[in-house]
């Protein structure tokens, strides 16, 4: 039994009464103390009856499990996001699990594509196309000085729903919360910010209840010239601040991660972080099959097939690629490792119709037309699905995996769970239980003759809160691809055994601040060896990243 923390110094203009209430990151509501009633006047502002943190959050608990829909349950804790931030992050850490699924993909999906109609209270900065020329006044509006992070995203290609404007705020809301629970970065200095520049989503653009500019998108020099106006003012007002890009769709994502990259404190996620969460799981997988009394195989041996040659499955097979050359292979023999299906067939050299990111996987072979006959052909040892085409990887083509691997690997990463290349159940009933499988939305446990089954979500929750927690400790002026290794490292060695015997290859949530914990420290410990860091290195990195967690709690005030 840990003691009460003492109550902290407040501020003079600590507020009171009403306007205390009002404030979602100190109001307490029914959980202020008696004597902190007495102290700041909310007497007769709320009912008598004094209720513990647990009792607060046994009655949120409970009416959350009576709405009927996600989509519901969603609005009711936004809600309490909006009213008592302490509580929020509260329930959100010790629920994860059932959490995680509401707050963030698949329902954040919904929540975006209902955002006009379900519409609250904002939350974050919008700044869109009319607010050229004079973003930092706009920035100057938000009240706290001190942000460490930032989400941001221009609504183009949300989770695989594609373009959805505006209504992508939910997405850098939903991920900020996640950097507070998984990694507790403070919430207080976090921003969600969507870059309104129109939107070519015809059923937004004709509704009247759409929240965003009801205009066609910025295009060229138009766009170019308002995200460096964005990065410029951003970084001057917020000049210790993360950005995460969040969203964008791929004919952006590349080349602003290339312009932005050793300028600013930023990274992609949808590249970066979705790169690292799945090497980790590919080398959990190896780690799975060695503990079962298979072959102990390296990622240099494995041959990767992607289904979808965009930001996720180029991003990860970059980061593929550098750890099989720190396993000793060439750049180029790596790379003939990694093969891609598009929506036009395997990449190959011979075709003429592909973007600049693919070319390095075009490979010297005849074309084939699609996945199944790519299966066949190259007999992968892992299949990756990056595509955001749901049910394309086909009984035929899983039935093939398990007949060229003893234990194929099966990645069907496509969000929300409408878009998954297959379910967890077709992965393991196709291959007689053979499958290792992790998805990017979650699938429930599965059993098979009497066996159960835990699917694996790729979730890039496990990475992009520690990396920024690593990033913010030590104040590392750039993200490096490095950075994002050793985060995949650590996160597959923080699969213990219980997770491997239950067939897991990535932790349980329920330590994912561990988990955080453990990257960050990987993160600032390359930061400060790199001399990119511009915060000391601490006597004891990991006692001060643990200290730097917020843990929400209802300290005393009194
Ligand atoms: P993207 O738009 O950049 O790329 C999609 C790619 O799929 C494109 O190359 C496109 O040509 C290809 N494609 C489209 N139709 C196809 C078809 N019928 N057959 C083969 N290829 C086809 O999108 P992205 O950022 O790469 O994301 C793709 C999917 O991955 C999304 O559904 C996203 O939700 C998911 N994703 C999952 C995770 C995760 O699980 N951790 C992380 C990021 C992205």
């Amino acid at each position: 039994m840990t003691s009460q923390p003492a109550p902290a110094a407040l501020p003079a203009d600590f507020p009171r009464g009403v306007a205390l209430l009002h404030d979602p990151l100190l109001n307490r509501g029914t959980g202020f103390t008696e004597a902190e009633r007495r102290a700041f006047d909310l007497n007769g502002l709320l009912p008598p009856r004094v209720l513990s943190m647990q009792e607060h959050a046994a009655r949120i608990l409970e009416n959350f499990h009576k709405k009927p829909t996600d989509l519901e349950k969603y609005v009711y804790m936004s809600d309490l996001e909006d009213r008592n931030e302490t509580l929020f992050y509260r329930i959100l850490i010790d629920n994860l699990d059932t959490m995680m699924p509401i707050v963030y993909t698949p329902t954040v999906g919904q929540a975006c594509q209902q955002y006009g109609h379900i519409f609250r209270r904002p939350r974050g900065l919008f700044i869109s196309a009319r607010d050229r020329g004079h973003i930092a006044d706009l920035l100057r509006r938000w009240p706290n000085d001190d942000i460490r992070v930032i989400v941001v995203t221009d609504g183009e290609r949300i989770l695989g729903l594609g373009d959805l404007g505006a209504n992508g705020m939910g997405i850098p809301g939903g991920k900020l919360s996640l950097y507070t629970a998984c990694a507790g970065i403070h919430p207080s200095t976090t921003l969600p910010i969507t870059l309104d520049v129109g939107t070519e989503n015809p059923t937004l653009l004709d509704d009247p209840l759409y929240i965003g500019l009801p205009q066609h998108r910025l295009q060229g020099e138009a766009y170019d010239s308002f995200i460096d106006e964005f990065m410029q003012a951003v970084t001057t007002r917020f000049p210790d601040v993360l950005v995460q890009f969040e969203d964008f769709a791929n004919h952006h994502a590349f080349a602003l991660l290339e312009r932005y990259r050793t300028r600013y404190r930023v990274f992609n996620d949808d590249i970066q972080g979705t790169a690292a969460v799945t090497l980790a799981g590919l080398l959990a997988a190896l780690r799975l099959i060695a503990a079962e009394g298979g072959p102990r195989r390296t990622l240099a041996e494995q041959r990767l097939l992607f289904l979808g040659a965009g930001e996720a499955g180029v991003g990860i097979a970059d980061l593929v690629v550098s750890a099989m050359v720190a396993e000793g292979l060439s750049p180029e023999e790596a790379r003939q490792r990694c093969w891609f299906v598009d929506s036009k067939g395997l990449v190959v050299r011979s075709r003429a119709d592909l973007a600049a990111h693919k070319l390095p996987y075009a490979h010297d072979h005849a074309p084939l037309s699609d996945l199944a006959a790519a299966v066949n052909e190259l007999r992968p040892t892992a299949i990756i699905g990056v595509s955001g085409q749901p049910r394309t990887f086909t009984r035929a083509i899983i039935e093939s995996m398990g007949c060229h691997n003893e234990r194929p690997i099966i990645f069907a990463l496509s969000n929300p769970t409408s878009k998954s290349e297959c379910t967890a159940e077709e992965a393991y009933t196709y291959t007689n239980g053979r499958a290792i499988f992790a998805s990017g939305s979650p699938f429930p446990s599965f059993t098979l003759y009497g066996k159960t089954y835990n699917p694996g979500q790729g979730n890039n929750a496990y990475i992009f809160p520690g990396v920024g927690l690593g990033v913010v400790v030590s104040g590392a002026r750039h993200v490096t691809d490095e950075m994002f290794g050793a985060a995949a490292h650590a996160l597959a060695e923080q699969v213990t055994d219980d997770d491997m015997a239950a067939g897991r290859i990535y932790p349980v949530l329920s330590r994912i601040r561990d988990v955080s914990a453990a990257i960050a420290a990987k993160v600032a410990e390359i930061a400060w060896r790199e001399g990119l860091a511009t915060q000391p290195r601490p006597d004891d990195p990991e006692r001060a990243i643990r200290a730097y967690m917020y843990d929400p709690q209802y300290t005393p005030l009194v």
